[in-house]
């Protein structure tokens, strides 16, 4: 079997340029579909081949699924890459490229619906043996009386999640009966609206886990090992901003039973490509909230303490190639830590979108930067504010984390409003230094 010859990118930023790079190595050529501002990032201007696809609205170009697989029949490629976000963990695109008769880079389209659907996945995970938040076992019913009761077993607080939530929203926590049915009626609506289906079901709100997430590889001759963990916690409005590999400070017994329940249960769904576990952890205990069937924002600090490309090994897969690693060839080196760097306003979060007057990036032993960014690039106003990834690594936790110190020392963006002060306060803070936090913890010290 011989690695895909043309690979379409069908995504932007950093990602586009992180699978670009990836493609390179491995001697793939690279198409880059893009809207019409876009023509002047990074990747484009890397790119073996370039196809503009629309205008600037997401929806007209990155969610443009006529658009994106024409570019794909006039450029001859044979795979598409959705990076993370826009098109990654759409069911009916992946089968809508299938179909179309290219390779979709990920796992099948029955595994994104059953795993892109939060009820569905939980239920996938209580039968493989993993472990979930007590929580409703299924959809919240027009039968009132039983939901009463449903949270009254659960106990308060309770959250309610929409199904096919992503991205942090769709999410409500109610911490009475009072409340409750009020609430719920709130989050179909706002689901119904976001996601286009108004599902939601009912957890029990844990009030002080750390995030934790596993990493996954499976290719499709039945292998599938796992790179260890990584901790999230630090997050706003349910999106992370700083993770690391692996997770401080986790029960070693708990850690193993649950790394192999992922790989198991990857085997019972028959997933294949790289895919992530997300865990909350209270108590020594992990309670399984979803899964990520695609390349996550986060990836590098595994790749980081693994040696692991896993974009490669995306790449490799869906060529239909074995994994390049057997389980006993993982062990876990050091520590990594990542700084999401975002163009927006470090105390109000208003986007901060515009030309970047001069970037540079930091370096040195154990630094790596994953950004689009270049001194004149502008940064347009229709996408996310992710700017570029600051990683570092080091022999431990500390080491990882003076380097990340110096890193956010050296970085500089003029131009635009980042986020760097707030990383620079929070890699000095005491709470991140002892690993004495939750996924609360970030929320609070901004308000304080
Ligand atoms: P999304 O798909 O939008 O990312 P997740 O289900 O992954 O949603 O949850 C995102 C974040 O929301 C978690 O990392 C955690 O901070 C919070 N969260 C989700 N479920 C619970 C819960 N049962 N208790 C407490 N916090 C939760």
């Amino acid at each position: 079997m011989a690695i895909l010859e043309k690979v379409l990118i069908a995504n932007r930023g950093e990602i586009a340029l992180r699978i670009l790079r990836a493609c390179k190595e491995l001697g793939i050529r690279t198409v880059a579909v893009h809207s019409q501002v876009d023509r002047e990032l990074m990747h484009v201007r890397l790119a073996d081949e370039t196809v503009c696809i629309g205008p600037n609205s997401p929806t007209d170009s990155y969610l443009n699924i006529p658009a994106i697989i024409s570019a794909a029949e006039v450029t001859d490629s044979v795979a598409i890459h959705p990076g993370y976000g826009f098109l990654a963990e759409n069911a009916d695109f992946a089968e809508q490229v299938e179909k179309s008769g290219f390779r979709f880079i990920g796992p099948s389209a029955d595994v994104i619906r059953l795993m892109g659907n939060k009820v569905s996945a939980i239920s996938a995970m209580i039968r493989a043996g993993v472990p979930t938040v007590p929580g409703s076992d299924g959809p919240v019913t027009s039968d009132d009386e039983k939901t009463i009761q449903t949270a009254r077993r659960i106990g308060y607080p309770i959250i309610i999640k929409a199904a096919a939530g992503g991205g942090g929203r769709g999410m409500q926590v109610v911490h009475t009966e009072a409340a409750l049915l009020k609430s719920i009626q709130v989050t179909k609506s706002e689901a119904r609206n976001a996601f286009g289906d108004d599902t939601v079901y009912l957890e029990k709100y844990l009030e002080c886990p750390r995030h934790v997430e596993v990493q996954v590889l499976a290719d499709t001759h039945g292998n599938v090992i796992h790179l260890g963990d990584r901790d999230c916690s630090m997050q706003r409005r349910h999106q992370k901003v700083i993770e690391e590999a692996p997770a401080p400070d986790i029960d070693p017994e708990a850690r193993q039973r649950t790394l192999d329940a992922c790989v198991q249960a990857c085997k019972e769904i028959g997933y294949v490509g790289a895919g992530t576990f997300e865990f909350l952890y209270q108590d020594g205990q992990y309670y399984f909230i979803e899964m990520n069937t695609r390349v996550q924002v986060e990836h590098p600090v595994s790749e980081m303490v693994t040696g692991v490309d896993i974009v490669k090994e995306q790449l490799r897969i869906a060529s239909g190639l074995p994994l390049t690693y057997s389980q006993d060839q993982i062990t876990i080196s050091g520590h990594a830590i990542e700084c999401r760097i975002n163009a927006e306003d470090p105390k109000t979060f208003v986007p901060s979108p515009g030309k970047v007057r001069h970037f540079h990036a930091p370096g040195g032993n154990g630094v790596r930067v994953d950004s689009h960014l270049y001194s004149g690039y502008s940064v347009p106003p229709y996408y996310d504010s992710l700017v570029g990834k600051l990683i570092t690594w080091g022999d431990d936790r500390e080491s990882a984390r003076k380097r990340m110190k110096n890193a956010l020392d050296e970085l500089v963006v003029e131009g635009i409003k980042t986020n760097q002060p707030l990383h620079r306060k929070l890699i000095r803070d005491t709470g991140f230094r002892k690993v004495d936090f939750t996924i609360h913890y970030l929320e609070k010290l901004i308000k304080d």
